[in-house]
């Protein structure tokens, strides 16, 4: 019988992150205090973030960063995860290409979110801090939080966008399962909320006030601090556990691979998976291709320009340098809800401009397409946003049918999707449709962040 599934001993769970930033040949651009226009130093970071945190995010030195043994002894409860030589999936495709993918979904809250919820939640009671929280759309990150700090022994506040709080019972009772305190977001607990609310007593919300209202919590309450589940550097870094192992479990099948393949939100599986090999492109000429695959409805890779911009809508944040849409852009509301997001990480968006890494971007119908017949081949039914870098990967196959070419492909699976099956519904009652964005539509949201440029 030929190995299908490739798992790394409790011992072999890595002991260090990678940290991108060290090997770049172009280090990212600073960013900046909107105010002064000064580059941020790690202190500024402190009112909001944990202080390790902080320093992670614009550490351009240190290669490897020791993950702590209580993050590791979490991290054990189930990793390694497996890589999974997809066999079946390649005969349903008939392609020569050896597909692999690296099934995150394995961990308790189904997705790879909580590699990072796990280390933000350890700094924090570290740090002699009660009390996170943050703000959760689709509700992924959340409930990796909410898990992570009831690890840890800490309170944790969820401001979740009211529509989503209404729509998605069950991602609540999981954060509610895991012990976490949610608030529909508009709320009357911070100020932020009470403004909206003032003007609209019938808002739904938006990501945006979530983003204001988790903020505001953590800089008017002592010893509580604020979370994110993407975008930020040092939740690259983090992710990072999943190449690291990936590596050597395509060691272990004897491989190695010519494209990694992510689906994209604000790029932290993509990191995770492909940091680690493409520090090999970098140091030993290694010619591996690296796909981010994000949604035509948000394409902020494809279609995007690079400049500073906000990363949220309300414009609290510092200024990024990245690949964006402009922060005042609104998505359609596709039902991968992870990938909705205008920007791309700091460090990503580096990589992209210098050409280390591709993007294409694929509608809604064809990404649903794709996970079903995975989940029809590979016994697992993705998410929406993974379903993107399944809709990559067989485009890629398919073209090695084409040409003959036995490639290899590494794939990430962020998570499963069993608390989406009513977006499955619609896919299967034919209710979801594409959205077409025009170049006219894309330029008026860039302006927002033109603005900041000047
Ligand atoms: C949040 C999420 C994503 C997108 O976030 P990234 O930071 O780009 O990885 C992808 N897949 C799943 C399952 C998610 O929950």
């Amino acid at each position: 019988m030929k190995q299908k599934r490739f798992i790394l001993d409790e011992k072999e769970i890595p002991t260090h992150w990678f940290n991108m930033q060290a090997v770049m040949p172009n280090k990212p651009m600073p960013i900046l205090n909107p105010a002064t226009r000064e580059a941020l130093k790690p202190e500024d970071l402190y009112p909001i973030f944990c202080e390790e945190c902080s320093k992670q995010e614009l550490d351009q030195t240190n290669e490897w960063i020791p993950i702590p043994e209580a993050v590791r002894e979490q991290y054990a409860s189930y990793r390694s995860t497996p890589l999974v030589r997809a066999y079946e999936l390649e005969k349903a495709l008939g392609t020569p290409a050896h597909i692999y993918f690296k099934n995150e979904s394995v961990s308790p809250s189904g997705s790879h979110k909580l590699n990072s919820a796990l280390a933000q939640a350890y700094y924090a009671k570290m740090q002699g801090v009660t009390n996170i929280t943050t703000e959760t759309g689709a509700g992924q990150w959340g409930g990796s939080l909410s898990y992570a700090a009831q690890k840890f022994g800490l309170e944790c506040a969820v401001y979740m966008v009211k529509s989503s709080f209404n729509q998605k019972p069950y991602r609540r009772s999981i954060m509610q399962t895991f012990g976490a305190a949610i608030t529909p977001s508009p709320s009357m607990s911070t100020r932020a909320g009470k403004d909206l609310l003032t003007i609209n007593p019938n808002d739904q919300g938006s990501l945006g006030c979530a983003i204001s209202e988790a903020i505001e919590l953590a800089l008017s309450t002592p010893n509580c601090k604020y979370t994110l589940g993407s975008v930020l550097n040092h939740v690259s870094l983090h992710q990072t556990v999943i190449g690291l192992e990936a590596e050597k479990q395509m060691e272990m099948a004897g491989e190695y691979p010519d494209m990694v393949i992510a689906c994209f939100g604000g790029g932290s599986n993509f990191s995770g998976i492909a940091f680690p090999f493409m520090r090999h492109n970098i140091q030993k000429g290694k010619k591996t291709r690296f796909i981010a695959a994000e949604p035509s409805a948000c394409p902020k890779l494809t279609r995007g320009k690079f400049e500073y911009d906000f990363g949220d809508e309300a414009g609290l944040t510092p200024l990024l340098p990245m690949y964006t849409l402009g922060h005042s852009f609104k998505p359609a509301t596709i039902h991968a809800g992870g990938l909705r997001y205008h920007g791309a990480g700091v460090i990503l968006s580096q990589l992209m401009k210098d050409g280390f890494m591709e993007a294409q971007d694929f509608p809604q119908t064809e990404t649903f397409k794709a996970g079903v017949l995975f989940a029809r081949t590979e016994g697992i039914i993705p998410a929406p946003e993974s379903c993107h870098a399944i809709a990559a990967t067989i485009k890629e196959a398919l073209k090695c049918k084409e040409s003959g070419e036995a490639k290899t492909i590494l794939f990430c699976l962020s998570g499963h999707g069993f608390v989406d099956m009513g977006s499955y519904d619609r896919y299967f009652t034919g209710e979801i449709s594409d959205f077409n964005l025009s170049n006219e539509e894309i330029a008026k949201f860039i302006e927002s962040a033109d603005k900041l440029n000047k």
